[in-house]
């Protein structure tokens, strides 16, 4: 198991767009299980590869429902018209959250971890988060989705948060599990 830093709001790599990946290898699989365990350890419910500092076109995501995917080229392809506006938070802008519409119940189109073509239907906080790492994938962070004056007022806390802050990478560390032996 191997936890990747996370790139922070400012590194470069946030804004490109992922590119497609050919196929999916022992290479992408290992990739993948170090998403999920970063994910795991930073207690997301999703993680793209951008905010790893990678470019290839893959991300997970995990709900409290218990669903848990790895999704590779993924592509929305059916979305209801119908939005819900509710709190959101990234990984790559910690302690900043904003209301941002999306839609209710998304289909989504991708490879998972085998690279077996899937066909996943997501509602509620599923939805949510696949949309939010699609956007990732994109380039496009949440914030993006905030009306400009909510933007300025978080992009102000932001600053005054990253004072004195050098660099964009943050370690991910392992939490101590509850319970577990410390020493
Ligand atoms: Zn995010």
């Amino acid at each position: 198991m191997s936890l990747r830093a996370l790139h922070l709001l400012g590194s470069p790599v946030l804004r490109q767009r992922a590119d497609e990946v050919a196929q999916v290898d022992d290479a992408a699989r290992a990739f993948i299980q170090d998403l999920f365990d970063t994910m795991r350890a930073s207690k997301g419910v999703g993680l793209a590869a951008n905010q790893v500092g990678d470019t290839r076109r893959i991300c997970v995501v995990e709900t409290d429902e218990g669903h848990s995917y790895a999704l590779v080229n993924p592509v929305i392809v059916e979305r209801d018209r119908a939005v819900i506006k509710e709190e959101e938070g990234c990984l790559s802008i910690p302690d900043i959250y904003a209301d941002v519409e999306r839609n209710a119940r998304v289909v989504v189109e991708a490879l998972d971890e085998r690279g077996m073509a899937r066909r996943i239907e997501g509602t509620g906080l599923l939805s949510r988060a696949i949309q939010h790492e699609i956007d990732h994938l994109d380039g496009i962070l949440f914030l993006d989705r905030v009306g400009p004056i909510k933007r300025r007022f978080l992009m102000r806390d932001w600053e005054k948060q990253r004072k004195g802050a050098k660099g964009y990478i943050k370690e991910v560390v392992q939490p101590v599990e509850e319970g577990a032996a410390k020493g």
